[in-house]
């Protein structure tokens, strides 16, 4: 490609490799399979090949730094000496297993942790993980970074150095990418109350400041600082704080140019604070905010690069480049060509890899779609085209267009059945015919449970056996009545284990699904799947998003008879297990020629129809799990209101079509609850279990001010740890509870489902829950 194109950038590209590499590296490392030595040779070798494929793709500024072994905001904290207390570090380089004591929580050994060997030997005190939650509103989670009030930083690592070197060394010069000061503050959490993670902006300078020294001494000439906060909210001080920050960095280290990326949303009511940050380049978003295009070219100043994000980096559908042409040639004609960048809107982490692994998708479907290479492709046909000119580049240009017509005029995509009874919903359908105080009494009577109920949230460990015969399934190299037995009989086990130590409502475990919203997709008709379409959720956590592509229903059962079995199996009551139309929504890639709410409202109503059939079989309760429905919040606050509506009265239209006896559950993961608890309490769900565990119930404040009136189970056990919880220290989250919530409201069960864990894991720890409920009650 001539040296005159446009330059093309991908802001980051995915770490895990095509075959899902660096999880299993990690995975090995973990289980004491392999080597530390092993798992950092696969991490160079995914980013050899991640900057090679950038070259081969037409990318000119490629990336560095945009890999993590487990996630780029603890690298960050990391980088920066963040580390709080608990992990006994005392200075020097961290050691590799206390970075991933940091991720997962594990032992830690009381020896010097400075010492440089390798793994911990199992022996030390367990220590927790770093809270973790949602980047932005992606499904992605980082570790929260913890800042105490008189924290220090200071440089404590040199990876985007290190790897910046590491890629000149094999040629490629690369555009570091860090995570920029402010951003990072504001994602993490004081350790105690009292001060402001902003408080802390003069001490951390410095540090990046050297940082961008070494970077600049090591040859870079620029990088690229994410400061995605600049599309959230923001109050007048974080603003000046922009200004500070910006003006030092810049002058700290002139040589080095600072692209400054914002992405997942338009810049709004921060144009005047971004647009005066002494930074040589500035990165929007024009996917999501494809309106501040023509504002920011009009106001920015002249002499600064601009980087249009005009290729989506969080989606799967391939872009119509002859539209996105016409739309910012105007635009751009007015800015100097040789000051423009064409780029991904975000990062491509945020996308599958490789759409040419996927043999066996419709190749209909498949002329639809672009994943994080083929987008790379479409960027670097973007710059030709205008860089040479649109006939430089008119057979590719044609074909974008041609599979955009094609998909828009598709009867796989339209169902004109689903969109009549879409259309039919009525406000009765959106309501259960009693309030909950009548269905409460109603309910109470007929379930007879003990005080402090015990449950579970669904799953049960996924292990290597149950693993494996949904491989060989899948390989047809065991039937489908086999894999039925082994499914029953894992089943069969896990309900006589409940039985057996205690546990008052039980679950069938999900040992038949794979993924609680590809189980459900795999069902309906609309959704498509695919083989490799991995993306990183968190850590080694990968998950592959169904792609909706058109109208939703549900042509039969889809769980009716895997309840029936297990409930035939025992007395106590069994959960009807289901996942909701929200999280279905925000767990899947999402069709984008009509609007999110009317995909919802299709996916509620092949909900509802499960829901009801449940109860015809006899289910006494059904859990919807919504564990994503505050993922969907819009990043900007005035935006809520309209999805909160939507998102509720889709969860209702999945609820509602149950007697007042039928109990409903709901299960929400990791969320803070005071921005939404009006939203909670309009579900109406007559239990609703929570993960409370690592914020100490902090998280029930929300639901003590507000009153809420129905039942809750505050998670009293972090699954997201391999650590066992003694029964003490479960009775004394109990306690924290009962001071917030009357006793008659609260259940007793775990943050989430199991599966991610090990039985070994899962039994003490659920034997030691049954156990502090047992003696709760005899204590009331
Ligand atoms: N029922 C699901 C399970 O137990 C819920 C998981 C979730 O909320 N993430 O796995
Ligand atoms: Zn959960």
């Amino acid at each position: 490609m001539s040296g005159s194109n446009i330059p093309v950038a991908t802001l980051g590209v995915p770490r895990i490799g095509r075959r899902r590499e660096l999880k299993f590296a990690l995975e090995a490392y973990w289980s004491g399979e392999s080597s530390a030595a092993t798992l950092l040779q696969t991490a160079k070798a995914l980013r050899a090949a991640n900057w090679m494929e950038q070259c081969d793709r037409g990318v000119t500024k490629i990336p560095s730094n945009d890999f993590s072994l487990y996630d780029h905001v603890l690298d960050t904290a990391v980088m920066v000496g963040a580390i709080p207390a608990i992990y006994g570090w005392t200075g020097g380089e961290l050691l590799l297993d206390t970075y991933f004591a940091m991720a997962r929580g594990g032992r830690l050994n009381d020896a010097s942790p400075a010492c440089g060997h390798g793994r911990h030997n199992g022996h030390g005190k367990g220590v927790r993980a770093l809270e973790m939650t949602k980047w932005f509103d992606t499904n992605y989670h980082y570790m929260v970074p913890e800042f105490s009030a008189d924290q220090v930083f200071a440089l404590t690592s040199t990876k985007p150095v290190d790897e910046f070197q590491e890629a000149k060394a094999l040629g490629i010069h690369t555009r570091p990418v860090i995570l920029g000061p402010l951003t990072f503050l504001k994602l993490g959490k004081p350790e105690e109350e009292g001060f402001e993670p902003l408080e802390l902006l003069p001490r951390l300078l410095p540090v990046y400041e050297q940082l961008l020294d070494r970077l600049a001494a090591a040859g870079a000439d620029w990088v690229q600082i994410d400061e995605p906060a600049l599309v959230l909210d923001l109050g007048d001080q974080e603003r000046k704080a922009y200004k500070q920050a910006y003006e030092k960095l810049a002058a700290a280290v002139p040589e080095l140019k600072i692209m400054l990326a914002t992405y997942f949303g338009g810049i709004g009511e921060n144009i005047d604070t971004a647009l005066c940050l002494p930074v040589a380049g500035l990165h929007i978003d024009l996917v999501r905010a494809p309106e501040q295009l023509e504002e920011i070219a009009r106001l920015a100043r002249k002499d600064m690069v601009l980087s249009l994000g005009l290729i989506d980096g969080r989606n799967i559908w391939r872009a119509d480049l002859q539209a996105i042409l016409d739309r910012i040639e105007p635009v751009v004609g007015a800015w100097p060509l040789e000051r423009i960048e064409i780029a991904s809107s975000s990062s491509l982490i945020h996308a599958p890899i490789d759409l040419e692994l996927e043999t066996g998708l419709d190749p209909k479907l498949k002329s639809w779609l672009a994943f994080s290479v083929q987008k790379m492709s479409e960027l670097s046909i973007l710059s030709q085209a205008l860089s040479g000119g649109r006939a430089s580049v008119m057979s590719e240009l044609k074909a974008s267009s041609e599979a955009a017509a094609a998909r828009a005029a598709s009867p796989n995509v339209h169902n004109p059945a689903v969109r009549e009874r879409v259309s039919g919903i009525t406000e009765e359908m959106k309501n259960r015919a009693s309030s909950f105080t009548e269905r409460h009494a109603i309910q109470r009577a007929k379930l007879q449970l003990p005080a402090f109920p015990t449950t579970t949230i669904g799953s049960f460990p996924q292990t290597a056996e149950v693993r494996r015969a949904r491989a060989a399934h899948l390989r047809n190299e065991i039937s489908r009545d086999q894999y039925e037995t082994f499914l029953k009989r894992e089943t069969e086990a896990a309900i006589r284990w409940q039985e057996e130590i205690g546990l008052d409502v039980l679950v069938h475990g999900e040992f038949e699904r794979n993924d609680m919203v590809q189980y459900f997709g795999e069902q309906l008709s609309g959704f498509a799947f695919t083989k490799h379409a991995w993306v990183q959720s968190y850590g080694s956590r990968y998950v592959r998003p169904p792609i909706i592509y058109g109208d939703v229903s549900r042509p039969r059962p889809m769980t009716v008879d895997w309840w029936k079995y297990a409930q035939s199996l025992t007395e106590k009551p069994v959960k009807g297990m289901l996942t909701g139309p929200v999280t279905i929504l925000n767990w899947s890639f999402v069709r984008d020629d009509i609007p999110r709410s009317a995909v919802c409202r299709q996916i509620a109503l092949a909900i509802r129809d499960e829901v009801t059939d449940l109860e015809k079989a006899g289910a006494r309760m059904i859990q919807i799990d919504e564990a994503a429905l505050r993922e969907g919040l819009p990043l900007r606050k005035p935006e809520w209101k309209e999805y909160l509506a939507w998102a509720v009265e889709c969860f209702r239209l999945a609820s509602s079509g149950v007697e007042d006896s039928t109990q409903i559950h709901t299960h929400m993961c990791y969320s803070e609850f005071n921005d939404v608890i009006d939203a909670i309490a309009a579900m109406d769900a007559d239990v609703i279990s929570i993960e409370t565990s690592r914020s100490k119930m902090e998280l029930l404040d929300a639901f003590r001010s507000y009153s809420y009136p129905n039942e809750i189970g505050p998670g009293v056990y972090d699954i997201h740890s391999p650590r066992v919880p003694e029964v003490a220290e479960i009775t004394n989250l109990v306690e924290l509870a009962r001071s917030r919530l009357s006793d008659s409201q609260l259940w007793i069960n775990p943050d989430c489902g199991l599966k991610t864990r090990k039985w070994d894991e899962v039994r003490p720890a659920l034997v030691n829950m049954v156990e502090a409920a047992k003696r709760l009650r005899e204590a009331a």
